[in-house]
C-alpha cells in the first residue's frame, strides 16, 4: 500500500468531477458546486474543493482565500431562485472527509419539526433527480448573474 496515494479512488466527493453538466452550478479552478449523486433533493448542493483536501483545515491558501466568496455567491443564488426563508450551510467532514459543504434551501412549507438538523431527514422522501437538476439549471443562471453583477460593479 502506497502511503502517498490519495483517497480519490473511493471518495464520493472526488467522483463528482465526473458529474454531468445537468448537475452543475459552477466549476472553477478551486471549487465546484453540484447536485450530489444520492443527495438529489431539490435545493441541495454540495460545494466542494476540486482537489482532494481533507477537512477545512486541509485547504491550501488559495482554497481558503476563495471559499467565502464562493459560499456567498452560491447561497445568494439559491436564495434568489428559491426564495427560501433559510439556506443552510452545513459541513460535517466525517463520512466524507474531502472538504465539502451542503448548501440546502429550507422552504417555507417545511414544518418547524423538520427544520435545523432534522432537514437532513428529507433525504429519505425528498429525492427527485429531474426536479433537482431543473432547479440546478436555474441556480446556475442566477450564480452567473451574481458573478457578472459584481464584476461590472467593480470595473465601473
Ligand atoms: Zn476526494
Amino acid at each position: 500500500m502506497a502511503l502517498t496515494a490519495p483517497m480519490a479512488d473511493e471518495c464520493l466527493i472526488c467522483s463528482m468531477e465526473e458529474s454531468g453538466p445537468a448537475a452543475r452550478v459552477f466549476r472553477d479552478q478551486q471549487w465546484a458546486a453540484e447536485v450530489a449523486p444520492g443527495y438529489e433533493v431539490p435545493g441541495w448542493f454540495f460545494l466542494r474543493s476540486r482537489r482532494h483536501a481533507e477537512k477545512l483545515t486541509g485547504l491550501d491558501e488559495a482554497e481558503t482565500a476563495t471559499f467565502g466568496r464562493r459560499a456567498h455567491d452560491l447561497v445568494s443564488a439559491v436564495e434568489r431562485v428559491t426564495g427560501a426563508p433559510a439556506v443552510y450551510l452545513l459541513s460535517f467532514g466525517e463520512n466524507y472527509r474531502h472538504f465539502h459543504a451542503l448548501v440546502a434551501a429550507r422552504g417555507d412549507r417545511v414544518p418547524p419539526e423538520r427544520r435545523g438538523w432534522a432537514l437532513l431527514g428529507l433525504l429519505a422522501e425528498g429525492r427527485d433527480v429531474p426536479a433537482a437538476h431543473a432547479l440546478a439549471a436555474r441556480v446556475r443562471l442566477a450564480y452567473e448573474e451574481i458573478v457578472d453583477e459584481r464584476e461590472h460593479a467593480t470595473v465601473r
